[in-house]
C-alpha cells in the first residue's frame, strides 16, 4: 500500500509511476509508448514554447462503491481535444488512440487511485504539445500526445460549500472570434492576473462579462456558470466560453429531475433573479457561489443567505457524483468502467 492521506490531499502534482506518450512524425501519431520518466526532452524551437500549441484534457477516474474504477465520459474529452488540437492547428489526436492511452495509464497507476469513500479521485491530464523547431509562426510538423495521472483530494474539504465570487472588467479571458472554446494553455496566461487579483480580494473564483459589451455572463475561471429560477437550469450561450462537459451532463440531468433547461445569453442584471448559482467543472462537478460582487458598481448578487447551497445544486452535484462513484443508477451510460 502507498502511504497517502488521501482526504486531506490538495489538488497538486503526485508523482505516480508511469505516463503514456505518443509521437506524431512524418505525418502520423505512431504507438503508445509507457514511460517512467516525468520530463520530455524537446528542441529549443518547438512551437509549443513559442507560439502556444499546447493543448491539454482534464478527466478523473473513480474507485466506485463496488470497489471497481470508472471512467466519466472520456469520449467527450477525446473530441473536445481533437476540436482543440484543430483550432490551433495542430495533428489531432485519434480518438481510439485517446481512450486506449487512458485506460493504459489508468491501469498502470492503479494503486493510486484512491479509496472509495475518501471523497478523493484520480486526475487525468492528457496534452498534445507541437515539439517542431520552427521560427517562423506556422504550426510544426510534429506533436507529442502526453497522459498522466496524480491522485486528487476531495474538492470540498469542510463539505459541499458555497463560495464567493467576484467580477472583472478589467481582463477578459477569450475573445469572442478567438480561442475561448478550445482547451488550451494560452487562455489560461491570459487568465493568471484576473485570478490572481480575485484571490487577493478573499475570492475563490472570477466572474468573466462578454468581452465587447461587458454585458452578458461569460464564465467564471475555468468552469462554466449556471443560474436556477422558477426549477430551470439556465446556462450562458456564448462563442468565447469552453463547452463544459460537467455543464452538459448537468443539463441533462437537470431535465431527467424534470428541470425545465435553458441555454441562452444572460445578462448580467439577470443575476438578481437566480435563486441559485454555481459554477461547474471536472475539479468541483459544482462549486455553489454564495455571492458575487460587482465592485465597479458597488453591488453584490447573493444566492445564499447562511453560506448553504441551494436544493437544485445539492441534488445535481449528489446525483452526478454519484453516478461516477457507483451509488447511483448511470441513467445515461456515461461510465466506462475498467
Ligand atoms: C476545463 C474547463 C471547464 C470545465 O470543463 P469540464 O469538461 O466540465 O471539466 C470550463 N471552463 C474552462 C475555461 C475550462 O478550461
Amino acid at each position: 500500500m502507498i502511504d497517502i492521506d488521501w482526504k486531506n490531499l490538495a489538488f497538486g502534482y503526485v508523482k505516480t509511476d508511469y505516463n503514456v506518450r505518443c509521437y506524431y512524425r512524418n505525418g502520423q501519431w505512431g504507438e503508445l509508448e509507457v514511460s517512467s520518466s516525468e520530463e520530455i526532452p524537446m528542441h529549443m524551437a518547438a512551437t509549443c514554447l513559442h507560439y502556444g500549441q499546447e493543448a491539454f484534457e482534464g478527466l478523473k477516474a473513480f474507485r466506485g462503491k463496488d470497489n471497481k474504477i470508472r471512467l466519466f465520459r472520456i469520449d467527450e474529452n477525446a473530441k473536445r481535444l481533437q476540436a482543440s488540437c484543430a483550432g490551433i492547428m495542430m495533428a489531432e489526436f485519434p480518438i481510439e488512440k485517446f481512450k486506449e492511452a487512458v485506460r493504459k495509464v489508468v491501469k498502470l497507476n492503479e494503486r493510486f487511485i484512491p479509496p472509495y469513500g475518501t471523497g478523493a479521485s484520480l486526475y487525468i491530464r492528457p496534452l498534445v504539445i507541437g515539439t517542431g523547431a520552427q521560427v517562423g509562426v506556422k504550426p510544426a510538423s510534429e506533436y507529442l500526445f502526453v497522459v498522466f495521472v496524480t491522485p486528487v483530494g476531495p474538492y470540498f474539504k469542510g463539505g459541499f460549500k458555497t463560495t464567493p465570487f467576484v467580477i472583472t472588467r478589467k481582463y477578459d479571458r477569450a475573445a469572442p472570434l478567438g480561442t475561448g472554446t478550445f482547451k488550451i494553455g494560452g487562455n489560461y496566461a491570459a487568465s493568471l492576473r484576473a485570478g490572481q487579483e480575485a484571490a487577493k480580494g478573499g475570492y475563490s473564483n472570477v466572474f468573466y462579462l462578454d468581452a465587447i459589451e461587458k454585458k452578458y455572463i461569460d464564465e467564471c475561471g475555468a468552469a462554466n456558470f449556471f443560474g436556477v429560477k422558477n426549477n430551470t437550469y439556465i446556462t450562458p450561450k456564448s462563442n468565447s466560453i469552453l463547452p463544459s462537459i460537467t455543464n452538459k451532463s448537468l443539463l441533462q440531468l437537470a431535465e431527467h429531475l424534470g428541470m425545465k433547461v435553458e441555454r441562452r445569453p444572460i445578462a448580467l442584471e439577470e443575476l438578481e433573479t437566480f435563486e441559485e448559482a454555481g459554477a461547474c467543472g471536472t475539479a468541483a462537478v459544482i462549486s455553489p457561489i454564495g455571492y458575487i460582487d460587482d465592485l465597479d458598481n458597488n453591488k453584490r448578487y447573493t444566492f445564499s443567505k447562511d453560506g448553504e447551497p441551494g436544493p437544485w445544486s445539492t441534488k445535481l452535484f449528489k446525483l452526478l457524483q454519484g453516478i461516477q462513484y457507483g451509488e447511483e443508477k448511470d441513467v445515461f451510460n456515461w461510465c466506462e468502467i475498467l
